[in-house]
């Protein structure tokens, strides 16, 4: 199972430790900032699917890194801060964090806010990846996750081989791919008789994907004598 990662920002020692020792037992991987510049590096690098932050850094505001981190990143960022004044708590979620627990918190209350805050982060995760099963390309279109592969809207029948290789230049839209490349990829080598079957292969699949207009090419266009393309027709 893919564990989830934490970043902890926090310049105390003592709550960072004990914030390390929560996630521990909790199942949690997790990296450590004591500072405002160490934050934003680690949540470039780190990827982390949570921050837990507090405000007052040597370096920086906490309210400062949260507008940083929205620039390009949506993750959930629970604040947890000594500073009571609602105010701060205001500026904080302004700024766009989802979340504010106030020290000195609970162990079981900490790991109940990350929980919440992780299915979020799973739901906006199989959002994404719904979408992204399902390829478009002009009247063309894949249902990766049911395996299934249309024109205007009727459903064409391929072979698992016509269909793997569909798939692999369709997730490589708009570029040329070599014999070799995708004999590697759908063979796992490189070899002579694999090179005719592949021939075959294609000009089977051509014959059901671009219909009666082989000769007027939409969408697989051969590179004579070097390999095969899936045009594009999304601007
Ligand atoms: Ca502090």
């Amino acid at each position: 199972m893919n564990k989830h990662q934490i970043l902890i920002v926090e310049d105390d020692i003592m709550v960072s430790n004990l914030m390390a020792t929560t996630l521990e037992m909790g199942g949690y991987v997790y990296r450590t900032a004591k500072n405002g510049s160490e934050a934003i590096m680690e949540a470039l690098s780190y990827k982390p699917d949570i921050m837990l932050l507090d405000l007052g850094l040597p370096d920086m505001s906490g309210v400062d890194i949260i507008r940083k981190v929205r620039e390009w990143s949506n993750m959930p960022i629970i604040v947890v801060s000594a500073r009571v004044e609602t105010s701060d708590k205001v500026s904080a979620l302004d700024a766009g964090a989802d979340d504010y627990l106030t020290k000195p918190f609970s162990v079981d209350e900490l790991l109940a806010r990350i929980r919440v805050a992780l299915r979020r982060v799973d739901a906006d995760r199989e959002k994404a990846s719904a979408a992204t099963s399902i390829y478009e390309n002009g009247s063309l279109r894949i249902d990766y996750a049911a395996g299934c592969t249309y024109m205007d809207g009727k459903e064409i029948h391929l072979t698992p081989m016509e269909y793997k290789l569909l798939c692999l230049l369709a997730k490589n839209t708009g570029k040329v791919l070599s014999y070799n490349y995708i004999l590697k990829e759908i063979w796992g080598g490189v070899n002579e008789s694999d090179m005719a079957s592949l021939r075959v292969f294609m000009t089977v699949l051509r014959r059901k994907i671009e219909g009666s207009s082989v000769d007027d090419t939409r969408y697989i266009q051969t590179h004579v004598g070097i390999g095969y393309r899936m045009l594009s027709h999304n601007s």
